[in-house]
C-alpha cells in the first residue's frame, strides 16, 4: 500500500493523521512542527521523538518532495530548478537571492491552457494541476538548498501555470505555506481569472495579488492573451477595484514589453489611465525572447523600455523595470522546460 504523504498538509491534518499512532497528544503536534516549520524531510531527524515512534511513522507515512531533475546557476546568482514529478511530468521553479532575502518563484501547473502568445509555458500547452504537496515541495527543496530561514523568504506564483485555475490545491498549499511565511510575503500572479480573483479576495490569510496586464486595451490584450475574450478588460478592472486591499497594500501589474506592439509612450499613458484609482505598482518586463518557442517576438530597445518606464512614473505610478532574473539560464516562464523538451525531442529524432 502506498504510504500517505504528509507534505502539503496543514499541522491540523498532520496531527489528526498521526494521532492514532502516538501515545500522547503533544507528540502529534511535535511531528507537525517538525514537518511544517522545521522542514524535516525524514522521520529519523525528529530527534525529540522516541526512536520507536519514528520507526512506526516511517512505516505509515512518507515525506515525499518532487525530485530535482536539473539545477542551473545563473551569473546573477539565481538558480533555476527543474523538478520531476511522480507521473514523469516536470515543472520549473527559480530561487533568486536579493538583498539578503530569497525569492522563490513557484509553479502551479505543468503547462498552461491560457495560451498567451508571448509565453513559453503557453506554447507548451495545457498541463495538469499540481497537488499541494508538489507546490509546497518546490518551496521546501529550494529553501533547504539555498539557505535562509523562512522569515527571509518571499514566494511568488509566477512560474509555470495559472495559479487561479488550480484553486483547490493552491488554497491547500497556501494554508500550509502561511504557517511559516507571512501572506504579505506571498504573491499570486494571474492572467485575470475573475472567479479566481474573487476567491482570493475572500480568503482569510490573503496573499498579495499580481495581475499580468500586458496591453492597455481590449483588442491588443485579446490578441496576446486570449483569456481576455472570456474575461474582458473592463470587467477585470472593475473586479480589481473591488479587491479588498489592506492599508498601504497595492496590486502589482506585470507588463511584458514586446517590441513595436505594446511599448510606446502612448501605451504607457494608456496604462496609467487604466489604473487610475487602483493602488498599484507596475512591473515592466522586457520580453524574454525565445526564437524557438516564440518566433518573431522581440524585446524593445533599452531606450524604448526606459521611455516607457519614465512615462508611467510621470503619470504618478510606482514602476520597476526589470529583466527577468536568470536570463542566461532561460529563466522566463517555462523556458527551461522548453529547452529540455526540445533536447528530448532531438534525441528522439535521432
Ligand atoms: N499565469 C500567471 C503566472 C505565471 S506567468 C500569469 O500569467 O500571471 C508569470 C509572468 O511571466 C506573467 O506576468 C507573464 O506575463 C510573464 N511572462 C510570460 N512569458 C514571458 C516572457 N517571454 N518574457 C517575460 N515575461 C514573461
Ligand atoms: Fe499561462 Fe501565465 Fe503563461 Fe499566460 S503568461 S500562458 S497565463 S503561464
Amino acid at each position: 500500500m502506498a504510504q500517505l504523504n504528509l507534505i502539503g498538509r496543514t499541522p491540523e491534518e498532520i496531527g489528526s493523521l498521526v494521532a492514532p499512532l502516538v501515545d500522547r497528544p503533544f507528540r502529534a503536534r511535535q511531528v507537525a512542527h517538525w514537518i511544517t516549520l522545521r522542514r524535516a524531510c525524514t522521520f529519523a531527524e525528529m530527534s525529540d521523538l522516541p526512536k520507536e515512534l519514528r520507526r512506526v511513522l516511517d512505516q505509515h507515512f512518507s515525506l515525499a518532495e518532487p525530485e530535482v531533475a536539473a539545477r542551473t546557476a545563473s551569473r546573477d546568482g539565481s538558480h533555476k530548478y527543474l523538478f520531476r514529478l511522480d507521473d514523469g511530468a516536470s515543472v520549473e521553479a527559480v530561487a533568486m537571492p536579493e538583498d539578503g532575502k530569497l525569492t522563490l518563484c513557484l509553479s502551479s501547473q505543468t503547462g498552461c491552457a491560457v495560451g498567451c502568445t508571448f509565453c513559453v509555458t503557453g506554447a507548451l500547452g495545457a498541463g495538469r494541476n499540481l497537488a499541494a504537496a508538489e507546490i509546497v515541495g518546490q518551496y521546501r527543496v529550494m529553501a533547504r538548498e539555498r539557505g535562509p530561514g523562512a522569515e527571509r523568504i518571499n514566494l511568488v506564483f509566477m512560474g509555470m501555470g495559472e495559479p487561479l485555475l488550480n484553486r483547490v490545491e493552491l488554497g491547500r498549499a497556501l494554508d500550509v505555506l502561511t504557517q511559516c511565511i507571512s501572506p504579505r510575503r506571498i504573491t499570486v500572479s494571474t492572467a485575470g481569472i475573475l472567479p479566481g480573483i474573487r476567491w482570493l479576495g475572500a480568503r482569510p490569510r490573503r496573499p498579495k495579488l499580481a495581475v499580468s496586464l500586458n496591453a492597455p486595451d481590449q483588442v491588443r490584450r485579446e490578441h496576446i492573451m486570449p483569456i481576455t475574450k472570456r474575461y474582458p478588460l473592463v470587467e477585470l478592472m472593475a473586479e480589481l477595484r473591488r479587491f479588498p486591499l489592506e492599508r498601504g497594500r497595492r496590486i502589482t501589474f506585470e507588463y511584458v514589453l514586446i517590441r513595436d506592439f505594446n511599448d510606446s509612450v502612448e501605451d504607457a499613458r494608456a496604462v496609467a489611465h487604466l489604473l487610475r484609482g487602483i493602488p498599484s505598482k507596475v512591473n515592466a518586463i522586457p520580453l524574454n525572447e525565445d526564437p524557438v518557442w516564440l518566433p518573431g517576438l522581440s524585446e524593445p530597445e533599452s531606450a524604448t523600455v526606459e521611455a516607457f518606464g519614465r512615462a508611467l512614473r510621470d503619470a504618478g505610478l510606482t514602476v520597476t523595470v526589470r529583466r527577468s532574473k536568470g536570463r542566461d539560464v532561460a529563466a522566463a516562464c517555462g523556458q527551461l522546460k522548453g529547452q529540455h523538451q526540445l533536447a528530448e525531442r532531438k534525441t528522439a529524432d535521432h
